[in-house]
């Protein structure tokens, strides 16, 4: 058998292009974060994955079970521990297995945690909600989740028209901004008649001040991650602005840092919520001719095959070319 795998060749330095958000901090000699190890030089290298068991030595997993990992080597076969693998029930996900990566993964905990724990977000409040990198994997589900726990109005800001449209059109999103063409903060004026009460933040910089500056008295920013300054050399959480800290203040805004791993004891219960989300409601009888499909959660996935174009496809996602979870699918 051949195996293919994808190995670190020289790291960027701390201020360099490519890869996927929280991966990106690996390739440095000191990722920054004591729950991250760097990848080696010359070893195959690893992230979230979900494949099938072609045969098992290990007792409780079997040839056919399907088996998530938050470290799973990339590379077309490998050999694992069973004790470290999870196992996930098909059925959760109507079969589509990628959803274990993202809605009905880690990236759909980090959007409900993320809103769940530090976003407030209260039904009959009547609050407004803007998310940045809305169009991405956790911005996409994490608007969704604000809308359906209560907020009346959920505005995304993302980096192109067609993400703005899949926004509104297929997310259900009130409205969306594009940043790179429109300006930002007489569109969010307009958009946000009320004010913004809930920030998910996703790419800190510009666009965040930006934000920060029209929340609301008593509002809250969910400090999710901040992928505008992550090929630069700064610690994490970037420093503020002394405008910016002194609007926080000022109007007594919350901004904690918010990690997805520091609530995986609440996790099993979020993915069966998440997994509910993705499935029911997907088809309703309107009339004896008409069914209408009608998702509650939408997933949306860019998919690149082959593990030789894993590389490519981690440096397009960051910088934007990817609409919701960006996925390396290695085989049927
Ligand atoms: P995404 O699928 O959102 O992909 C990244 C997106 O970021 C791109 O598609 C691009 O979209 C946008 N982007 C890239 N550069 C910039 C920039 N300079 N300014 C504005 N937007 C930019 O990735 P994820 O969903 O995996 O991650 C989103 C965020 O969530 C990251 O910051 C990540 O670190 C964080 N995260 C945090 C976790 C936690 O526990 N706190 C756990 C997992 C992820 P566009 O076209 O709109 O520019």
């Amino acid at each position: 058998m051949q195996v293919q795998r994808v190995v670190l060749n020289s790291r960027p330095g701390k201020n360099g292009a490519p890869v996927d958000p929280y991966m990106r901090c690996r390739m440095n000699d000191d990722t920054g974060a004591d729950y991250l190890t760097p990848w080696q030089l010359s070893e195959c290298v690893d992230g979230g994955g979900v494949g099938v068991v072609e045969s098992s030595r290990c007792a409780d997993r079997a040839e056919g079970d399907v088996v998530t990992f938050f470290n799973w080597p990339w590379q077309t076969h490998a050999v694992m521990k069973g004790s470290v693998l999870q196992k996930v029930d098909p059925q959760l996900v109507d079969g589509h297995l990628s959803y274990f990566l993202g809605a009905v993964g880690i990236t759909g905990l980090t959007a409900l945690f993320g809103v769940r724990e530090k976003g407030h977000v209260t039904k009959g409040a009547h609050q407004t909600m803007v998310v940045s990198g809305a169009a991405g994997a956790c911005g996409s589900i994490a608007g969704q989740i604000g809308r359906l726990d209560g907020c009346v109005r959920v505005v995304g800001i993302c980096g192109t028209d067609e993400k703005c449209r899949a926004l509104v059109e297929d997310l259900g999103f009130t409205a969306a901004v594009n940043y790179r063409q429109e300006d930002v903060p007489a569109r969010l004026r307009e958009c946000c008649p009320d004010g913004i009460d809930v920030y998910f933040d996703n790419v800190g910089g510009a666009i965040s001040d930006t934000v920060i500056a029209q929340l609301n008295n008593g509002g809250h920013v969910i400090l999710c991650g901040q992928i505008s300054q992550y090929n630069k050399d700064v610690p994490y959480p970037p420093p503020l602005s002394e405008e910016i800290h002194e609007t926080l203040q000022s109007k007594n805004i919350t901004r904690e840092r918010f990690m997805v791993l520091n609530y995986m004891n609440k996790a099993d219960a979020a993915l069966c919520e998440l997994s509910q989300w993705v499935k029911s409601g997907k088809s309703s009888l309107v009339s004896s001719h008409v069914i209408v499909i009608c998702f509650i959660l939408q997933v949306l996935e860019t998919v690149v095959n082959g593990i030789e174009n894993m590389g490519d496809a981690f440096c397009s996602m960051m910088k934007g070319g990817n609409i919701g979870k960006q996925i390396i699918k290695i085989s049927e």
